[in-house]
């Protein structure tokens, strides 16, 4: 075993996503997987989605989108984040669809689909209260405008309009109607112009799992598909199997004195005699150095928190007069069915939310896939 792995196991991801489907009354499922499959792997991550039943897949930037065309996937993707000058004639010609929030971003795809004398397939993101991307509510009716005309003249075809919420981690919160009826008045105005969308889509994981007044023709989950709650208690209404375990060994192991201080900044100090646990992941790795002191280590069956600080590549554990030796099996986050504790443990150590725990876990942790079409 190396000195630290990502373990993704891509029966959950496959499991996950069926789970959800199913529970979203067998609406499309649109598997989020952008910035590495939220660092599980974008790839695999894609495949595992599949294999559940993921009608589309869904990604911020073209190049995510691009990336999985390379890789083989034929299916539908949706792509939603652009800047001035993006390589729409990739997208069309890779049969990406592409969001348009804005007149800008639409006068750029309908030159890339007469440049390839082609029809590019648009979705409108409407702003419905988030107060991020897609067009504000004023600007929405020109939009809508817009698109029909670059239908009718055959550069587009408007195949969705979706919106994002802002409050979806906390189910009943006033936003969720308020965006769920602005979004439903966009939808109605541009069936109104002339506009036929199949595709309505509004909730992330959040909504997904609990807010069905949300879920439209599709719903869009992140991350959920990995196991992980969005929920700030770490909970949901259906089981969810985290998909990433991070493992790493104990480099060394020594006795030192009471009053010994232990790391950068001795925010620690050893309070009698005792034994320190040398783990080799830091913040290089993606650990977050906010969960200095704080962050659970499960070892020999026992958590322990971290002592002191996070350093960049390694971390100290006191783990009393427990016996360990330099080799031992070390458990940072995994699943709590086995007594790991979880990325939620973690998000909650540093401060932050287990998206950020997963999704920042660095490129120096090899990822090794079991399950899924790995085996
Ligand atoms: C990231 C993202 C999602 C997925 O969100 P989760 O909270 O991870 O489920 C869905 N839609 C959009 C537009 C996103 O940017």
């Amino acid at each position: 075993m190396r000195r630290a792995e990502a373990v993704i196991d891509l029966d959950a991801i496959r499991d996950n996503v069926a789970r959800l489907r199913e529970h979203a009354g067998d609406r499309d499922l649109m598997a989020v997987v952008k910035a590495d499959g939220y660092g599980h792997g974008i790839a695999e991550s894609a495949r595992a989605a599949r294999d559940g039943g993921a009608d589309w897949l869904g990604v911020a930037f073209l190049d995510e989108a691009l990336g999985l065309r390379a890789g083989g996937d034929t299916g539908s993707i949706l792509s939603w984040l652009a800047v001035p000058g993006e390589r729409y004639t990739d997208a069309i010609s890779a049969a990406v669809e592409v969001t348009a929030y804005s007149l800008g971003e639409l006068d750029e795809i309908v030159a890339a689909a007469r440049q390839l004398g082609a029809r590019a397939a648009v979705q409108l993101k409407l702003d419905s209260g988030l107060g991020r991307g897609g067009a504000q509510p004023d600007d929405w009716p020109a939009l809508v405008e817009a698109a029909v005309a670059a239908q009718a003249s055959g550069a587009v075809e408007v195949t969705g309009i979706w919106s994002h919420l802002a409050c979806s981690d906390e189910p009943g919160h006033v936003s969720i109607a308020a965006q769920t009826a602005q979004f439903e008045a966009g939808v109605g105005e541009a069936v109104t112009a002339g506009l036929e969308p199949r595709h309505l889509h509004l909730a992330n994981s959040g909504g997904a799992l609990a807010s069905p007044q949300t879920w439209f023709t599709m719903v869009r989950p992140g991350i959920a598909i990995y196991g992980v709650s969005p929920f700030a208690d770490g909970g949901s209404p259906i089981p969810l199997t985290p998909a990433m375990t991070l493992r790493s060994r104990v480099a060394l192991v020594k006795r030192v004195q009471a009053d010994s201080g232990v790391s950068y900044g001795h925010t620690y100090v050893t309070s009698r005699e005792t034994t320190l646990a040398l783990i080799p992941v830091g913040y290089g790795d993606g650990i977050p150095r906010h969960a200095s002191g704080r962050g659970p280590v499960l070892l020999s069956g026992r958590r322990y928190v971290v002592a002191g600080r996070v350093c960049m590549d390694q971390l100290v554990v006191d783990i009393g007069d427990a016996p360990a030796a330099a080799g031992d099996a070390v458990v940072l986050f995994g699943r709590p069915d086995e007594g790991e504790p979880t990325a939620h443990d973690w998000a909650q150590a540093a401060d932050t939310i287990g998206y950020e725990i997963v999704t920042r876990l660095g490129s120096r942790v090899p990822r090794t896939y079991v399950g899924g079409a790995s085996t």
